[in-house]
């Protein structure tokens, strides 16, 4: 099967390193994010807050810790001879950053789509993926809309009610589960 999976809040732990770097920065005490969208949460313009990522980039892709049980998930997919293609909203220059992330981890990774301001659907659709991992609720809604199943991996800014087409997975097992079993539908 091919496999579009998202990289930050699925394979890296991305927004718990984040989180606790503007707690810093802002001097607040947010522990747990309700929102996607970090300004929301942390009360300041989008501006500021993409000022505060310009400025730490290099560090802020350096420091997050791989999501748990990532790694060996992605493995198993491979030694089933599943297909992974990263799909990111990462801009294309930040894959610097991302390659020496996943080197660092040794997470395998063959192709990796930056796809910035873009929409995913668009990659989604282009790369013929069956199948897409995302934690943002949004982009999993327009995946899904697009008539791909997507397994939303499940965190504290995308709780609700999931339209059918989307199956939240509490954890990389369920995932690898979920797709060793074919019960995408
Ligand atoms: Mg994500």
């Amino acid at each position: 099967m091919r496999i579009g999976i998202d990289i930050d809040g699925v394979v890296s732990d991305s927004y718990r390193a984040w989180v606790r770097e503007l707690n810093q920065h802002f001097g607040t005490n947010i522990l747990e994010l309700k929102n996607y969208d970090l300004s929301v949460d942390f009360g300041v313009s989008w501006e500021e807050m993409g000022k505060f990522f310009e400025e730490n980039v290099a560090y802020l892709f350096e420091i997050p810790e791989p999501m748990s049980g990532a790694k060996e998930g992605i493995e198993r997919l491979l030694n089933k001879g599943h297909e992974i293609t990263y799909v990111t909203a990462r801009s294309v220059d930040q894959k610097e950053y991302t390659l020496n992330w996943m080197k660092k981890h040794k997470i395998p990774h063959e192709e990796i789509l930056f796809t910035g301001l873009q929409s995913k659907v668009d990659y989604v659709l282009e790369w013929e993926l069956e199948v897409m991992l995302e934690d943002y609720l949004g982009n999993a809604q327009e995946i899904s809309e697009a008539g791909v199943p997507v397994l939303l991996l499940d965190a504290s800014y995308n709780k609700g009610e999931l339209p059918s087409g989307i199956i939240r997975c509490h954890d990389w097992q369920e995932v690898v589960k979920i797709i060793k079993n074919g019960s995408l539908n």
